[in-house]
């Protein structure tokens, strides 16, 4: 069924809830302003467990053998995240023309953002550091964002910092949410963008063709799922540049005697050199067993507390593409390949140091896509498009030469446009 919605009642549309998104819908639904959020996932309050866990994922491949993960639910992927918070690279996006510095001042007092006190890090994070500082690499303590005040009896999935609490706030100030709308195109007159066409589902095969029309529309769809909508919407050159994809793996070892329990994944790290990083790779128990499992490591998947991890992963060189049927392609370039081989002999290292045996390297995943859509080429620095009134704002905007865990980022990004859009 199609139907019509011909009135123009919202001043924004956001498309997807996640840290991008549910940042724009928040500030501007503060300031009154009639806002609209379609989100492709249910709404079901983050849990973390087998099956809500993996209720909500989905992979995206992105290249032979190569997939990428998000999450679809109100909070977007932040609802399966570990928390890092990566400063904003902010003379990156100075040069670009925008200036996020007073955002980012706002969102610090905002949000709980900080190093983990040592009596959170657990067992398995402590030998892997230890480890890899007695080799002589670099291993610090991460900001993380984290309310210590839900830590008192240690790792809490709640203590974690999620973009639904934002996407919350915006419809406590006014703003519709409306759960299992998939966005499917922005509606174009004359160049200019006025609205949205979306399926919205009501069950596995009943499901509906709507219209929503407002003065503004912002894609925060995530970094894969964006440059889809805007290539469905009529723009030609996305990805012509092809896509990062961040390519990783985990090296794992298992210590007789190790006792070890819950801890924030993440949590301290090295840094990246030469396109190479390291970091911790002890997750908590749940998110543990899936990965496992995902791996077909069913025997060691019931041996979390005896389990140690490093995290391996490179900056790859841009490449590929979006094919015609919405397909994201890429093969890593030999260089891109020296690399990863140089990072797991330096994870293996770092695990059999630690006391690790039977180590085993995990499948590579894509940490995350980006470079698809940039600014000062597809975008200006307000984020819009060659259309008017179309704001993308989300992990695909995320320059290419800088190499963050973007959450944070996109929290800034997302008050920098809602500032722009409409000031206080
Ligand atoms: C396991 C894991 C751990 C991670 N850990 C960290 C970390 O520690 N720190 C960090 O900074 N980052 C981390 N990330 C990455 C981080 O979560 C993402 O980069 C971030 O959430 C991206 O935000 P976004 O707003 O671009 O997209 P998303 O958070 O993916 O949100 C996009 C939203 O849009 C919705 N959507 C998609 N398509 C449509 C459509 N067509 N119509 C309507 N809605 C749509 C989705 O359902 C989703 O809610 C991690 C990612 C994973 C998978």
């Amino acid at each position: 069924m199609d139907k019509q919605d011909n009135n123009k009642e919202f001043d924004a549309i956001v498309v997807g809830s996640g840290p991008g998104g549910a940042t724009v819908a928040r500030e501007l639904s503060k300031r009154k302003k009639r806002v609209l959020i379609l989100e492709r996932g249910g709404d079901a309050p983050s849990k973390e467990g087998f099956l809500a866990t993996g209720s909500i994922l989905n992979a995206v491949p992105v290249g032979n053998d190569i997939a990428t993960a998000r999450a679809f639910t109100t909070g977007g992927t932040t609802a399966v995240y570990f928390a890092v918070a990566d400063l904003p690279p902010l003379e990156a996006f100075l040069s670009l023309g925008i200036d996020l510095s007073g955002e980012f001042e706002e969102a610090k007092r905002e949000l709980p953002l900080g190093v983990l006190p040592d009596e959170l890090f657990g067992a398995q994070a402590i030998r892997v550091r230890d480890s890899a500082l007695e080799l002589g690499y670099v291993w610090k303590k991460k900001m993380m964002l984290v309310d210590l005040s839900k830590c008192a009896s240690g790792y809490s999935h709640e203590a974690k910092w999620n973009a639904r609490r934002y996407a919350l706030e915006a419809v406590a100030a006014g703003a519709t949410l409306i759960n299992r709308a998939k966005v499917l195109k922005a509606l174009v007159d004359k160049k200019q963008a006025v609205g949205v066409e979306y399926k919205i589902q009501r069950g596995k095969k009943d499901f509906e063709i709507r219209r929503a029309f407002g003065a503004k529309i912002i894609l925060s769809a995530g970094a894969t799922a964006s440059p889809i909508i805007l290539r469905d919407s009529g723009m030609k050159n996305v990805a012509n540049s092809g896509f990062y994809c961040l390519p990783n793996f985990g090296v794992f070892g298992v210590v007789s005697g190790l006792k070890a329990g819950e801890s924030f994944v993440g949590s301290m790290g090295g840094e990246l050199q030469d396109g190479i990083g390291l970091g911790d790779a002890n997750f908590a128990r749940t998110f543990y067993r899936m990965y496992m499992l995902g791996n077909r490591k069913f025997i060691r998947a019931f041996f979390h507390s005896k389990s140690i991890g490093v995290v391996a992963g490179v900056k790859d060189e841009l490449g590929g593409g979006l094919r015609e049927d919405g397909r994201y392609y890429k093969q890593l370039k030999k260089a891109d390949l020296m690399k990863l081989g140089k990072v797991e002999k330096m994870a293996r290292q770092i695990i059999q140091n630690a006391g690790g045996k039977h180590i085993f390297k995990s499948a590579l995943s894509a940490a995350q896509v980006g470079g698809v859509i940039r600014i000062k080429e597809h975008l200006d620095e307000k984020l819009q498009t060659e259309y008017s009134n179309l704001h993308v704002c989300d992990a695909s905007v995320i320059p290419e030469d800088v190499e963050v865990s973007p959450t944070l980022t996109l929290i800034c990004l997302g008050k920098y446009l809602a500032n722009h859009l409409y000031s206080h």
